[in-house]
């Protein structure tokens, strides 16, 4: 009897792990910001075209890349952001799979130019398909520069699955906010067909929540903190009068990462019972700091589901934190947010 079983060429492992990472034009754009800012970029830009479909891309003022590192960055498993088993129960970074840029170059032309701090000469590269057609010196500012277009262009029965352009760039607006919540501090614009979304300066969160979703926050946000030895908050909740009907925005944060948690959700709703009719929704934007050893993140290939050893202490915390924050709004004077 003959053997029949062989390893699979890298293209096509590629591709099949791209399925899991790039799902849309948005999973590809939170990866492409995700590892500009793990490069500790303080300015990103962001712009697609037709709704992702044609173009994504995202350029950044990080650290940039030497021309080994650019040409390794596409390899799977790929990373510079962890070595040894240990790192994973002390993740900082968003990235530490290595997946991400394998899996993207694997269903899409990709063009990366990146060029370290200090160095004389960047890099360009263009991969399609995970084949390198170019690899060369070239005067590129610092920071890096990915552009993804085409996505799908091999992959046809995932391209016709791509819903309408209206559709996706909600998709790629969420997860655009997301990120752009979470770091404040650095200045973020967006483009879609050379048409300005946002542009949001760097400054303090409620001047960042103000940016994204407008003047009716402003003097609607009520700051919320709390402090105990497993873990910190801190972020704003809105005012009751200020919670809508339909579901409005309402952001989870741990250790700046976005997180989708039901049962986390339940303690703010759970805060507010009493303040706000039961089919109304509060706005609310936090953040959780605790130590790494303390969550376990690589539970999804996403990454937008997180484990933590101790989630009712997480969930009593939460629930205090905003029960005080609504108690303190009721006796203090009305917040001076000065942006
Ligand atoms: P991960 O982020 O999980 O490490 P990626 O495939 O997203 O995997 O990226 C691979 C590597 O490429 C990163 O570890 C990083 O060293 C480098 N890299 C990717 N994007 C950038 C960027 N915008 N600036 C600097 N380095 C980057
Ligand atoms: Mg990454």
């Amino acid at each position: 009897m003959s053997d029949i079983i062989h390893l699979l060429p890298d293209a096509i492992a590629n591709q099949i792990a791209a399925g899991e990472v790039v799902q849309r034009p948005a999973s590809a754009l939170k990866e492409l910001m995700e590892n500009a800012i793990d490069a500790g970029a303080t300015v990103v830009k962001v712009v697609v075209k037709d709704a992702g479909k044609a173009l994504i891309q995202v350029i950044d003022n990080g650290k940039g890349m030497s021309m080994t590192d650019a040409r390794m960055s596409f390899e799977r498993h790929a990373t510079s952001k962890i070595r040894t088993s240990d790192d994973l129960f002390a993740i900082r970074t968003f990235g530490f799979r290595g997946e991400a840029l394998a899996s993207i170059a694997a269903v899409a032309q990709v063009e990366m130019k990146t060029k370290q701090q200090g160095a004389e000469l960047g890099t360009l590269l263009q991969i399609e398909g995970s084949e390198v057609k170019k690899q060369e010196p070239v005067a590129v500012p610092e920071g890096t520069s990915i552009a993804v277009k085409n996505l799908f262009f091999n992959v046809p029965a995932r391209r016709n699955f791509l819903k309408s352009n209206p559709v996706e760039m909600r998709h790629l607006v969420d997860e655009f906010q997301r990120v752009a919540l979470s770091y404040p501090e650095v200045a973020f614009t967006f483009h879609q067909n050379d048409m300005e979304f946002f542009n949001l300066s760097s400054g303090k969160l409620s001047h960042r929540i103000v940016g994204i979703f407008g003047k009716t926050y402003q003097g609607n946000l009520v700051s919320c903190a709390e402090d105990t030895p497993h873990l910190k908050i801190k972020g704003y909740i809105g005012k009751p009068a200020s919670a809508k009907k339909s579901r409005g925005e309402q952001f989870f944060f741990v250790n700046n990462r976005y997180i989708r948690n039901n049962y986390l959700h339940h303690a703010v709703a759970n805060a507010y019972e009493g303040l706000i009719p039961g089919d109304a929704h509060p706005f609310y934007v936090l953040f959780v700091e605790i130590d790494p050893s303390h969550i376990d993140i690589n539970v999804h290939p996403t990454k937008t589901e997180i484990k933590f050893d101790d989630e009712r202490t997480v969930y009593g915390v939460i629930r205090s934190a905003v029960k005080q924050a609504l108690g303190a709004h009721h006796v203090m004077p009305t917040l001076d947010f000065s942006l």
